[in-house]
């Protein structure tokens, strides 16, 4: 394979891919927002939760933002710290946009979990997990809100391990907590570094205390630093030494304390990206694994974003670049659709007003827009036939049918939600008959669609229950099975979006009495795209 020049290649090794993984209210926004600011890429905290404020309209995306009425700001963002680029992937906070977070982690080579240390582990964090651990994603933990009564930190590793069975490596360790919070004490370097409770300050402000035995401990400290000698000798001694090796194969985590909200452990976090992270990786593209550093363009859309201005149509696919380098205007190869595209005006996502930057390489996110020739999984490349794997769909919980109110815009409403099931907003299932029914893993869904039917369609849409409650993808041996599998279940039966034959159960009961019927037949709970 031809490689790029050495130049660029020094470009592929500055960059780290993440996003961040939590439960709802762990801290993910502000540990956001904390990055960017350690980063430069936002003057002010705030800025984030507050996007519709104005003030931080300082970059061209914000820009185009701001023309277009599109709120896609927090998908992605791009900015420099200590000689890297980091791309910060934005995650759905709802859950039930669960399905959307998972294909945002297949385009990250890191992810970082941040943990509610007064909770610990909640439900959100162990499915998303799961998914990083399917895909060997390394993971570095982020405990939180030390600032507050929390668990015991003992406690917290113990519950990491057991509940989502990976090996914690403690790099910081925290003294105190809530009121009596006194800072962390970094077991890879032996040094203090002290809390003070406050919002913005960077690094610059923060006391830094060499050594466990430094007499400015017993000074500021003369009533606590006996037991925190003791506990940090003991923690040192009983905790794994961390490991790069494991860290990147994912089976352990090194993990971080302190507290978002007041700007405190956070640069650990960021320099641990950039020391350990892994640079763009090689991907699985089916027939062959696609090097980061090919000269030839690859990548694949992870997330189709819809314009939220109706007076524009066109949506944003979101494209991570595996190998080669974007330039402007280059031309591609879209592999499903077996046919030349243009990438005119591909947006960079730089959340930084210092840095131009008018190509992308591995590991990069560009946004594409499209008026609906994209979908979720889709590669692109420069000719060769590949095909990125991983992107999953799940077989959705909650069925809905909808018909248009007004009997006349049926047209309407089916491409309305032919197009949103391509997009990946919610599963779009068609029965021999032509009726259409709704799929979606969190109720939500049904929620954004119908707006969206109504704004970018003009169609009112009513929903009616369905007896339907759960579904398959199926694969079959032979056509012969195929064939029979159909006459007999021809009721049952359906299309997704991409034609791909789906089994529809009206009960768990209904779908193991199929099941126990056609050995032969594969019933599939979740799908990859392409
Ligand atoms: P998300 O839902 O995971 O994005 O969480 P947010 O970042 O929105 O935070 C949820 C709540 O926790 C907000 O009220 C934050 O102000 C608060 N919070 C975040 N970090 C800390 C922290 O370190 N200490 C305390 N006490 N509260 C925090």
């Amino acid at each position: 394979m031809p490689e790029l020049s050495s130049q660029t290649q020094k470009q592929i090794k500055r960059r780290r891919t993440f996003a961040i993984i939590s439960h709802p209210d762990a801290g993910k926004t502000t540990l956001t927002e904390k990055l960017l600011l350690f980063g430069g890429a936002i003057q002010l905290a705030g800025a984030v939760k507050g996007r519709k404020a104005g003030r931080h309209a300082t970059s061209d995306w914000m820009e185009v933002e701001k023309q277009r009425g599109i709120s896609v700001t927090s998908s992605v963002m791009q900015f420099e710290y200590d000689d890297h680029v980091i791309n910060l992937l934005d995650t759905p906070g709802h859950e039930d946009f669960s399905e959307d977070t998972y294909r945002v982690l297949t385009a990250v080579d890191c992810a970082v979990m941040v943990i509610d240390a007064a909770k610990g582990v909640e439900a959100q964090t162990i499915k998303l997990l799961e998914v990083c651990r399917l895909r060997k994603t390394p993971i570095i933990t982020f405990i939180n809100k030390l600032d507050r009564e929390v668990q015991d930190p003992i406690d917290l590793l113990g519950e990491i391990e057991n509940v989502l069975k990976i090996e914690c490596a403690p790099i910081t360790w925290p003294i105190g907590m809530g009121k009596t919070f006194r800072g962390v004490f970094s077991l890879l370097d032996n040094k203090l570094v002290r809390f003070t409770p406050g919002g913005e300050k960077l690094s610059d402000d923060v006391e830094v205390i060499e050594g466990l035995d430094n007499p400015r401990l017993d000074q500021l400290f003369p009533l606590e630093i006996g037991n925190v000698r003791e506990s940090i000798e003991l923690i040192q001694g009983a905790s794994e030494p961390f490991s790069l090796e494991r860290f990147l194969a994912g089976d352990q985590t090194p993990v971080f304390f302190g507290s978002g909200v007041n700007n405190f452990g956070v640069q650990d976090v960021l320099d641990a990206l950039i020391r350990w992270a892994p640079t763009p990786q090689p991907r699985d593209a089916g027939k062959r694994m696609v090097e980061p550093d090919e000269a030839k363009f690859s990548g694949f859309v992870f997330k189709i974003q819809a314009n939220m201005d109706p007076k524009h149509r066109d949506r944003i696919a979101f494209f991570r670049v595996c190998s080669g380098e974007y330039k402007p205007g280059m031309k591609v190869y879209h592999v499903r659709e077996q046919k030349d595209m243009k990438i005119p005006n591909a947006l960079t996502f730089m959340a930084n007003d210092r840095v131009l930057m008018t190509d992308a390489v591995a590991g990069d996110i560009i946004g594409i827009y499209n008026h609906g020739q994209l979908h979720i999984g889709d590669t692109l490349t420069q000719g060769e036939i590949l095909g990125f794997t991983g992107i999953p769909y799940f077989a959705p919980e909650l069925f809905r049918s909808a018909r248009a109110r007004d009997p006349f815009k049926a047209k309407q409403l089916h491409k309305g939600l032919k197009e949103l099931g391509e997009e990946g907003a919610i599963q779009v299932f068609e029965d021999e008959l032509g009726n259409l029914l709704l799929g979606a893993v969190g109720a939500l869904q049904f929620e954004i669609v119908a707006q969206r039917l109504a704004t970018e369609y003009n169609v009112d849409a009513i929903y009616e229950n369905t007896p339907i409650s759960t579904a398959r993808w199926l694969t079959y041996p032979d056509e012969q099975t195929k064939k029979d599998f159909e006459r007999e279940q021809a009721l049952r039966l359906a299309k997704d979006a991409e034609g791909n034959p789906v089994y529809l159960a009206t009960s768990v009961y209904n779908l193991q009495t199929t099941q126990k019927h056609w050995p032969q037949v594969t019933f599939h709970v979740t799908r990859e795209h392409g």
